[in-house]
């Protein structure tokens, strides 16, 4: 199904298109494998000179027509599907840094990805530079080395609901010869595709909002295929020269505008298998189904609890980029026009304890270590998902100690003010 098609007919029939006597609905290919007839068609399938499925750790028609239908909901030209979110933010980076080279991302991510790019790439002798997203091109031009190979951010940050400045990020980063990757996760297409503002690649945690329904974790890397990157030939020699454990392949000349993605199934999927599995995807395809209706009851509602909070006289402050007072509302009716996420932070008057006090009373929102769902919920990052972090890091990824994270469902909006109404009746 092409691009052309409106983003809601996309997320109902992108991906899959049954041909004659087919399943009309997405069939779940529970196999490892697939059966060929002579020994030579498996041969040339190992070296990629014919595309055809194999084995599930590489490719499997059910993942496949999911990361399909992701791909033209961005605008993009392939997609790979992971297991979380985790694996396809560390595979987008992974897959064009080795030991020895550097990049540059926002301070402002998921406590997660935070977490991934300090310690954990660190030890594989991969080194991050943060910097502040709201900082101006000239300063965060300062982050960038020699061996600087890519600039990560976040469209909308994780817990902070900060707007990143999409086309600033990229005009830096093609400056610099690098690709521009953005985790577009609360966002989704539905509501910006960040390759219209000059973003090269663009990840997702499928576990939020795309499935929707908290049952499936999930990740997606989307390339725009826009990078160019022979241009930079001698920077990315893992794209350009000889791919040894390929038989020699070059993945730019052989693939072009599908080298990325190409490369990432070939060499970095085959040696540390973070695919989604079959079921997960048919999951995240029923999710999808939906995505377009529900983004718009998301923002809608999100809009409306954060009016009342704004006005609540128990409330410190709010984050939320639809309210004119916030920092980043132009940002938003620039790139987020139809509405951001249903995602907002804000800290209620008194300690960090009134917080935890205030949580503990809800009744119909509840306290999960998860966000982008249908149901609402909210989370305290500080004492959960960020925990691991030292209190000059909580400042730097924009987490201030009494900040909530309150993601806002599409149930009844008047149900949601009125059960976090009747929990400030306990500060
Ligand atoms: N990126 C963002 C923006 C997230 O919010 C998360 C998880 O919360 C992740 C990535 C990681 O995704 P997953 O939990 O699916 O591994």
């Amino acid at each position: 199904m092409t691009k052309e098609f409106k983003k809601g007919t996309l997320c109902v029939q992108g991906g899959w298109q049954p041909k004659k006597g087919e399943s009309r609905v997405l069939p779940i290919y529970q196999s490892t494998t697939f059966k060929y007839e002579t020994s030579e068609q498996m041969a040339r399938l190992f070296d990629l000179e014919d595309s055809g499925y194999f084995y599930s750790r590489l490719q499997n028609p059910t993942v496949d027509a999911v990361g399909a239908k992701i791909a033209a909901l961005e605008g993009g030209v392939a997609t790979v599907m992971t297991a979380s979110g985790q694996a396809a933010n560390f595979y987008a980076i992974f897959n064009i840094c080795q030991a020895g080279d550097h990049f540059v991302s926002a301070s402002t991510i998921y406590g997660g990805t935070y977490n991934l790019f300090s310690v954990t790439m660190k030890k594989l002798g991969i080194d991050v530079t943060f910097v502040d997203a709201d900082a101006s091109a000239e300063e965060i031009e300062k982050a960038f080395r020699p061996n600087t190979k890519a600039l990560f951010g976040e469209t909308i940050s994780n817990p902070g609901v900060n707007i990143l400045d999409i086309e600033k990020f990229a005009e830096i980063a093609h400056k610099h010869g690098v690709p521009f990757i953005v985790d577009n996760t609360f966002a989704t297409p539905v509501n910006c595709r960040p390759f219209e503002w000059g973003a090269d690649i663009v990840t997702h945690s499928t576990t939020k909002y795309m499935d929707g329904h908290a049952v499936a974790v999930g990740g997606a890397v989307v390339d725009s295929g826009n990078f160019d990157w022979e241009a930079w030939h001698d920077k990315y020699t893992c794209l350009t020269e000889p791919d040894d454990s390929y038989h020699g392949l070059v993945y730019t000349q052989a693939f072009g505008k599908a080298a990325y993605i190409t490369k990432m199934v070939a060499q970095v999927m085959r040696d540390l298998g973070s695919m989604m599995a079959p079921e997960n995807a048919f999951l995240l395809n029923l999710g999808l189904e939906t995505l377009h209706l529900r983004m718009p009851r998301h923002c809608e509602n999100a809009q409306k609890v954060a009016e009342y909070l704004e006005n609540h006289p128990k409330v410190a402050w709010v984050n939320h980029c639809g309210l004119p007072s916030n920092k980043y509302y132009s940002l938003a009716k620039k790139y987020l026009p139809n509405g951001a996420c249903g995602v907002l932070a804000f800290g209620v008057k008194g300690s960090k304890e009134d917080a935890i006090r205030f949580m503990d009373s809800l009744k119909l929102i509840s306290i999960v270590t998860h966000v982008a769902d249908a149901r609402s919920c909210i989370l305290h990052p500080a004492s959960h998902t960020h925990r691991q972090l030292s209190d000059e890091q909580l400042i730097e990824a924009g987490v201030a100690p009494d900040l909530m994270r309150l993601s806002v469902g599409i149930e009844d909006a008047e149900d949601i003010i009125a059960d976090i109404e009747q929990a400030m009746q306990v500060l």
